[in-house]
């Protein structure tokens, strides 16, 4: 299988380039962010709990988050491999997935972060405030918020896959297609 973390704090592109990668590799896409997103459209519980959370720019409890991917893992049962988009974002939910995938016979094959400076992810974000209606991207004092709860406790993820000399390192400003193709060398190296 073919297992991938695209990494990145919020803004970078993760999920523009995941739908990229998805397609040519035919990998199954959990982004725990979309859905997080799909549960408070469905007025589901799970998505009343996660609202509270992602309004203020905090991150969901690792419990519920944990669990909520567990049961997305087993709904594709048979695919190719699986790009994680968003996830994990604390050192507690990097050794939960290790331990699920190892459950599968399977493991991480690499991270791939997408590095973007912060500055540059302030205007990103503002601007898919106006574009998406996401109300998490409109306001800035929350996108603050954000990219705080990034480096103070996503940050260590990293050392997490570089000690498993799995971390990979993507420059994330420029063409789209051109951060997609130095993505897709990193993989097929
Ligand atoms: P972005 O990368 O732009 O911040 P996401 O769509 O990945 O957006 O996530 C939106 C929000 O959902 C996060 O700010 C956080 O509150 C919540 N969230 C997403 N993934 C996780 C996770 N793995 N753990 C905890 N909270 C998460």
């Amino acid at each position: 299988m073919l297992n991938i973390v695209l990494f990145g704090p919020p803004g970078a592109g993760k999920g523009t380039q995941s739908e990229k990668l998805i397609q040519k590799y035919g990998l199954a896409h959990l982004s725990t962010g979309d859905i997080f997103r799909a549960n408070i459209k469905g007025g589901t519980e799970l998505g009343t709990l996660a609202k509270s959370y992602i309004d203020k720019g905090q991150l969901v409890p690792d419990e519920v988050t944990i669990g909520m991917l567990e049961s997305e893992l087993k709904k594709h049962d048979g695919a190719k491999g699986f790009i994680f988009d968003g996830f994990p974002r604390t050192s507690a939910q990097a050794e939960a997935l290790d331990a699920l995938l190892a459950k599968m016979n399977t493991e991480i094959t690499m991270m791939l972060a997408l590095e973007v400076e912060e500055e540059e992810l302030r205007k990103r974000l503002l601007l898919r405030g106006k574009d998406s209606g996401r109300a998490d991207d409109q306001n800035p004092e929350i996108i603050q918020n954000r990219i705080n709860v990034y480096n103070n406790e996503t940050t260590p993820v990293k050392h997490f896959y570089t000690k498993q000399n799995k971390y990979k390192g993507i420059q994330g400003i420029g063409e789209i297609d051109f951060i997609f193709e130095a993505l897709c060398k990193a993989i097929d190296n």
